[in-house]
């Protein structure tokens, strides 16, 4: 049974490291975006709340998200362990996943933390831009995300490593080299 979450900046292929990672701990990866952008293309009532921040590079507010993620913790396929990739994103989501999981006598094992520089991040974005064609995709939405992501979730790596419960993997370079390198990392950190 492993917890654990995924944290980077916007364009660090933190999703696909996200989806291998969690298919060699065989556990489920659950990506707020993904069911957000699922949502907006779906219509549903959470979609139609959720377009307009999403649009905007802002983060969708907290009554929504937690419900959300509080929901889908709950489905039986999450109950052997996730790897959640995009959430908690500010200290209050944080209290908000402690008591999630607490309720549930749960606790997360482990926060992988993607380090990629600034300088590359906007061309990577431009590069998926390209081939996903995601709407928040444009450089000025995505230096918004950039900004929300330093001035907001840096405060989250903050929090986890006080608790000592941060795995700093390095995210340039070779995709797969990086998937290795985070399971190893986080495999060592996990029986140490
Ligand atoms: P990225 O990390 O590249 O910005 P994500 O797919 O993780 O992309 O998120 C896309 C968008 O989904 C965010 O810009 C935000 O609008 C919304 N979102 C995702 N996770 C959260 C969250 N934990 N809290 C609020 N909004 C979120």
């Amino acid at each position: 049974m492993t917890r654990l979450l995924i944290i980077g900046p916007p364009g660090s292929g933190k999703g696909t490291q996200a989806e291998h990672i969690a298919r060699h701990f065989s556990i489920p990866a659950v990506s707020t975006g993904e069911i957000f952008r699922s949502n907006v293309n779906e219509a549903t009532q959470l979609g139609k709340e959720a377009a307009k921040y999403l649009d905007d590079g802002d983060f969708v507010p907290d009554h929504l998200t937690n419900a959300m993620v509080k929901d889908r913790l709950l489905d039986a396929d999450a109950q052997g362990g996730f790897l959640l990739d995009g959430y908690p994103r500010t200290a209050s989501q944080v209290s908000e996943l402690d008591n999630m999981l607490a309720s549930q006598g749960q606790r997360i094992d482990a926060v992988i933390e993607l380090l990629a520089p600034d300088a590359e991040l906007e061309q990577r974005m431009l590069q998926r831009a390209k081939e996903q064609g995601r709407k928040d995709d444009t450089v000025d939405v995505f230096r918004r995300r950039l900004d929300l992501y330093h001035r907001e979730t840096h405060e989250v790596v903050s929090v986890y490593a006080g608790r000592g419960m941060v795995v700093s993997v390095e995210g340039s370079g070779d995709p797969d080299e990086i998937t290795e390198r985070a399971i190893a990392a986080v495999e060592k950190f996990l029986t140490a």
